[in-house]
């Protein structure tokens, strides 16, 4: 059966044939039962225009009904919905398997997580219930975003772009490009099988979220795409780039750059072998045949099946992207956990935290750069003394309805695994990891199957360590209220409190006495306890778990001061030179400034600021405003570690006056708790930071030459009780 295209709103109701009368969608009226169908196979066909945004698809659904009731009985009409990119109409349709006619569109309603983007739903009507049937679904039209509208100053992602042809670039990813059925909420999610045939776009390299199928590529004249096991949506993209191959043992790496980003292909090209031989034998094999890494025309770092999608500006990090922690290796990673292992959408978010432990954290670990390793565990327990306690949501939350926030799911995500991996021992983790890429590739794991295979590899119950760090929120408040030391007994008592809720917790002590340290692990249920530890030497100190391998809700005054703690609190001020002020300390001003409400906001200029102006506000003083007397006043009242001199600055008895010199430097305000105050400044403005890389420094200081970070340090409190004798 073939119908033609009826697009216009049809809200109305219309008559059906068997004499119900129904209304589609939103009206609210009755209309036929929806059938909650998936699909299980899909063929997509494309052919692309990019000069004038078009796209004519042609897309075939293999459906099952995904609902699990009996068919209903009898000859009774059901509908079957379909979300199409509102600006993709709908030219011919035709089912296989069932008699069924297509009734029309309905406006949706925007999404949650897009305000702005709505797909348009299309019905079909079908003459009775069937358990599957195949739909062919021909449409075209323009896809076109404004792309500068969605940049936003010092974010990483463009999260407005949807869909987009245009010979800048193409993008096609979560914007309904093709046709996709609609399920009921309840209905268990499957995964699907997707084949992808493009024509090749003159100018433009394309790149989709699939493995090249040279035998359909030959049989069609056109590009093909087979994806390498059962995923939840198809994603094509493109640019104006040329590709660079090459092979590491099973996997074919390709880059498509532009011809400018030629000099970082062996750098990209050594990354991605050097991750792989470093991953594979913790997380098993890669689980595709094919790496790609594409340039993209907007902010973007994206990973997808067999392919990460990052902005020009990225690539053109170089070492940065190639070697820092967390960035090209984190991206990677997704092949195997969130686009190899897919997440269970009944259940939160776990891939992030865990790319987060094993890269952002454990690369550090791989490098044996304990210090660093040690930073990360620190900055992950920093990062929830801030916390609002109306944001400390449980992990498992994470990417759900009212879910936790980023930091939960990344940072506080990062350190359960750590502790997890401590608990079971850091082999088995890593076998239950393999485990999951054997069994879970192509398939959708939860919370509680990571729980299963670790429980599985280590042979222990870890019902009670998921209910408290994945199921249930917050953190102890851990400390050492006493220490005594009996010379008779030759015991030392430690006085633990952790608060309430409580946790089931191992918690680390160092020990220091004449000779050196002992370091001791001691046992914690309660909110208060007294432990005692047999010590044969007398000890001088202690120290709760100083190597932060316990997650734990530090005091304000205790975190490290960084940028976050000056964008922290209620209320801020900027301080800038008077009259014309560089851009890069504008773009900065604006960056902080999005963490505050418009009406806690001051700007300042130099010679004209108020006595008390900065006295309970957090505060980025930027440039020469450092020479207004009152600032310089108010820093040395603060003991701001950096001095501001004619030449240039001093640190640590260092001078800095080359003209390349600058300093980010943010120390604790003492009139705000947990809040901060930031200076920048640089001895020349071609020696001013890029503003949108000030926020990632996540360092009390950084002192710059030529804009590359020269030396680093945290201000760190650290809480060491004496022992009582
Ligand atoms: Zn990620």
């Amino acid at each position: 059966m073939s119908f033609g295209n009826r697009t216009e709103s049809r809200a109305a109701a219309v008559v059906m044939a068997a004499g119900l009368v129904v209304a589609l969608g939103s009206l609210g009226c009755v209309t036929a039962p929806r059938l909650s169908m998936q699909a299980e196979r899909c063929r997509i066909e494309v052919r692309m225009d990019p000069a004038a945004h078009r796209l004519v698809g042609r897309t075939v659904l293999d459906l099952v009904r995904t609902d699990g009731d009996a068919l209903p009985a009898g000859q009774k009409p059901v509908s079957l919905e379909l979300l199409l990119h509102p600006d993709l109409k709908i030219t011919q349709l035709q089912t296989s398997g069932a008699r069924g006619k297509y009734r029309g569109t309905v406006k949706t309603d925007p999404s949650d997580e897009d305000a702005e983007f709505a797909p348009r739903k299309h019905v079909v009507l079908l003459d009775n219930a069937v358990d599957s049937l195949t739909l062919f679904v021909e449409y075209q039209g323009e896809l076109f975003q404004d792309v500068s509208a969605g940049e936003v100053l010092g974010e990483i992602h463009n999260v407005t772009m949807r869909a987009h042809i245009g010979e800048e670039g193409i993008y096609l990813a979560d914007g309904y490009w093709y046709p996709k059925p609609v399920a009921d909420e309840g209905a268990d999610p499957i995964l699907g099988d997707y084949v992808l045939i493009a024509d090749p776009v003159p100018g433009l390299e394309l790149a989709a979220s699939a493995q090249r199928d040279p035998v359909l590529s030959a049989q069609t004249g056109w590009l093909a795409w087979r994806t390498p096991y059962p995923v939840d949506g198809m994603v094509l993209v493109g640019g104006p780039h040329e590709i660079h191959q090459a092979t590491h043992n099973h996997v074919a790496i390709n880059l498509h750059l532009k011809p400018s980003q030629a000099a970082h292909v062996e750098g990209l090209i050594d990354a991605v072998r050097r991750n792989l031989d470093r991953y594979e034998p913790l997380i098993g094999p890669y689980p595709a045949e094919e790496f790609a890494i594409v340039d993209n025309f907007f902010s973007s770092g994206f990973a997808f099946p067999t392919f990460t999608l990052l902005s020009s500006d990225v690539i053109n990090m170089g070492k940065r992207l190639q070697t820092r922690h967390g960035m090209l290796d984190h991206e990677i990673l997704h092949c195997w956990w969130g686009n190899g292992v897919h997440v269970d959408p009944r259940d939160g978010n776990w891939c992030e935290a865990l790319t987060s432990y094993a890269t952002n954290y454990y690369g550090y670990v791989l490098d044996g750069d304990e210090e660093n390793a040690r930073r990360k565990r620190r900055n992950y327990a920093h990062f929830l003394g801030r916390l609002k306690p109306e944001d400390d949501k449980p992990l498992d939350t994470f990417d759900r309805e009212d879910g936790c926030g980023r930091g939960v799911g990344y940072k506080k995500g990062a350190m359960v695994f750590h502790m997890l991996a401590r608990k079971i021992g850091q082999e088995n983790f890593w076998a239950a990891m393999r485990r999951m890429t054997e069994e879970y590739v192509g398939a959708y794991a939860s919370w509680d199957d990571i729980r299963r295979v670790c429980e599985e590899s280590a042979g222990l119950s870890l019902e009670t360590f998921f209910r408290q760090w994945v199921r249930g929120n917050g953190a102890p408040g851990l400390s050492v209220e006493s220490a005594r030391y009996d010379s008779a007994d030759q015991t030392l008592t430690l006085a633990l409190s952790q608060g309430e809720p409580t946790f089931e917790l191992e918690v680390p002590i160092h020990i220091t006495h004449a000779g050196g340290s002992r370091d001791v692990v001691v046992p914690l249920g309660t909110a208060f306890e007294e432990i005692t530890v047999p010590l044969e030497i007398a000890p001088i100190s202690v120290e709760l778990d100083p190597d932060y391998h316990v997650f734990r809700k530090v005091p304000l005054e205790d975190i490290i001061p960084t940028t976050a703690g000056t964008r922290y609190g209620s209320s801020f001020a900027c301080v800038l030179r008077a009259g014309e002020v560089q851009e890069s300390y504008t773009s900065l001003q604006s960056i902080f400034q999005r963490s505050f409400e418009e009406n806690e906001c001051i700007t300042r200029t130099v010679g004209s600021i108020e006595t008390g102006a900065l006295a309970e506000r957090c505060a980025l003083i930027l440039g020469d405003a450092v020479h207004d007397p009152y600032v310089a006043g108010f820093l040395s009242a603060i003991e701001f570690p950096v001095r501001f001199t004619e030449e240039g600055f001093e640190f640590d008895g260092v001078t800095y006056a080359d003209t390349g010199h600058a300093v980010l430097c943010t120390a604790a305000h003492p009139g705000v708790a947990g809040g901060g105050v930031t200076v920048l400044y640089a001895n020349s403005d071609g020696a001013i930071p890029a503003a949108r890389t000030v926020p990632m420094y996540d360092r009390s200081l950084v002192i710059f030459k030529n804009r590359r970070p020269v030396l680093r340090r945290d201000f760190e409190h650290r809480r060491i009780v004496q022992v009582e004798r």
